[in-house]
């Protein structure tokens, strides 16, 4: 029986926990006590984050004729993040509760009024989870009884903390201390992270960690078309970190202070049908993410609704996945119009344009963006692979195995080189042949300790999708080797050939 249904609190305990013990990923400076937001990526955890990296390029640039690859540099001119509208407007809205010192993002923390009999007799609040609803109609629930008042509670109507009005500010509890009158009104806190440039420590060098990648392909527009010999429509590929001081980094991987992103701009010309291009871009993003082992079951459309857009904004659709802690954005495909472009020809002085052969004149290009997180993509990996199983050994005895179903494309290690015994010379030779032939080309993981059993179950865990084991057979008889399937658990007899053939169908 598989399930990977169980509690959605149990099962991030059990990813974390199978994240820290394999060496997937571990918290930044743990022995310091860990820092709130950042995380290291351990031996098995590069290899996956590395693979998803590279199957992303590959499928993005290299595999594309009309897509270029960037690498621009993290710190930037100061000026980028004002052209960008960074600095006056990246920002969370944040509130404060003076007793506990915590703070929340005003639109993950949420509220409504007790109302009994149509008269409001208190306020209830809670954070943003799958049960935001229910958790605050139970509350009003117990506020009424522990309060002893007598009447109709009506159903609660909810808002977040944005939303609130300033005469109610006082009256919601801060979910710290359960007490009104220690929260704060919202306001704008600007996620970026400053430093400063050069011996100085004053305003003139300060500079700023980017919070996104994207700026970098519009600062260097002029110079790619200028070397490229690209032709619209193209895109311009970037992938590397990018750094967000968020006020609630939470859900393991998913909200972190530092973290990747895969994003992509590609430009149009200022006729061409941006509606077409967007819709094409957003089915190419949800065809990659199932090419890499993601279930079309857990991944939806949200297309942001006209009034939350910016004024240049065309259209901005998200890919969300089913996380264990609820639909989330994963990926974000926006249709930016020529936005960026004419924001840096304005702030720079130095025209973004191209010449139109056709119509003989200059024009802004307009710009599609798919941007994606890394680590969010690994998370919903880790996610959706995961299974807890009863199974029965050889001697028919049930026991449990936890199985990571890992798409080939990803998988950390490919295949599992396992002797059937370490005492036979000639056995284990030609197993350590096969490892070293194999090893040039993927990653592959060498094993000869311990029952052949538990090593199965070891490779289950960590996602590698095949075992091979070398027996007598191997080296007595025709040469061939078992191939143990990790999903099936089925055993079939090949050959190397066929091994190689395999790996070069699956692993691309
Ligand atoms: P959110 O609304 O979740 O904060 P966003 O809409 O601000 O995300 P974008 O600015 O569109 O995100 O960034 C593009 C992608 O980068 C997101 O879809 C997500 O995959 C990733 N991303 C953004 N912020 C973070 C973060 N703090 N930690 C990890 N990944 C992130």
């Amino acid at each position: 029986m598989s399930s990977n249904s169980a509690g959605s609190d149990n099962l991030m305990e059990a990813i974390v926990s199978l994240a820290k013990r394999r060496g997937f990923v571990f918290q930044s400076s743990e022995i310091y006590g860990g820092l709130n937001g950042f995380f290291d990526y351990g031996p098995l955890g590069v290899e996956l984050k590395k693979n998803i990296r590279d199957c992303w390029w590959n499928d993005m640039v290299r595999r594309r004729d009309d897509v270029v690859g960037l690498e621009s540099s993290i710190i930037m001119h100061p000026k980028v993040w004002e052209a960008s509208g960074h600095v006056a407007g990246f920002t969370d809205p944040l509130v404060d509760c003076k007793v506990s010192k915590q703070r929340y993002r005003a639109d993950q923390l949420f509220f409504a009024a007790v109302i009994v009999d149509g008269k409001t007799v208190g306020h209830v609040s809670a954070l943003e989870s799958e049960r935001t609803q229910e958790e605050l109609q139970e509350a009003a629930e117990t506020f009424k009884r522990k309060k002893a008042i007598q009447g109709q509670l009506a159903p609660v109507v909810i808002k977040d903390m944005t939303e609130a009005k300033p005469e109610e500010v006082p009256l919601i509890p801060s979910p710290a201390t359960g007490e009104a009158g220690s929260l704060t009104p919202p306001r704008a806190f600007n996620m970026m992270f400053e430093t400063y440039v050069g011996p100085m420590r004053d305003s003139s060098a300060v500079a700023y960690l980017r919070p996104e990648t994207a700026q970098g392909m519009f600062v260097d527009f002029k110079n790619v078309v200028d070397t490229g010999r690209v032709k619209l429509p193209f895109g311009i590929a970037q992938v590397g970190k990018s750094f967000r001081n968020e006020i609630t980094p939470r859900n393991f991987i998913f909200r972190s202070r530092e973290f990747e992103q895969m994003e992509m701009e590609y430009f149009i010309h200022e006729d061409a049908d941006w509606k077409k291009c967007h819709d094409d871009w957003i089915e190419w993003c949800r065809s990659w993410l199932v090419s890499i082992g993601l279930p079309e079951s857990h991944l939806s459309l949200y297309a942001h609704p006209k009034e939350k857009l910016a004024f240049y904004s065309k259209g901005t659709v998200d890919i969300m996945f089913k996380y264990p802690f609820g639909v989330q954005e994963l990926w974000g495909i926006a249709a930016r119009g020529n936005y960026d472009l004419t924001q840096h020809a304005n702030t720079s002085g130095v025209p973004q344009m191209i010449f139109d052969e056709a119509t003989k004149k200059k024009f802004t290009p307009h710009v599609i963006e798919p941007a994606v997180g890394v680590d969010r993509i690994f998370l919903a990996v880790l996610c959706s692979g995961y299974a807890e199983e009863d199974v029965k050994d050889e001697k028919g005895n049930v026991e449990k195995r936890t199985v990571l179903r890992l798409s080939p494309r990803v998988a950390p290690i490919k295949v599992a080189i396992l002797p059937l015994v370490k005492n036979k010379p000639n056995l284990v030779a030609r197993a350590e042949e096969l490892y070293r032939k194999l090893k040039r080309k993927y990653s592959v993981f060498y094993d000869e300790s311990g029952a052949i059993g538990r090593r199965y179950r070891r490779q289950d865990e960590i996602g590698t999708p095949w075992c091979v084991t070398i027996d007598f057979q191997t080296i007595e008889q025709d040469g061939t080797f078992t191939l143990r399937d990790r999903d099936s658990m089925q055993q079939t007899r090949i050959d190397e050939a066929q091994l190689f053939a395999l790996l070069e169908e699956k692993v691309y």
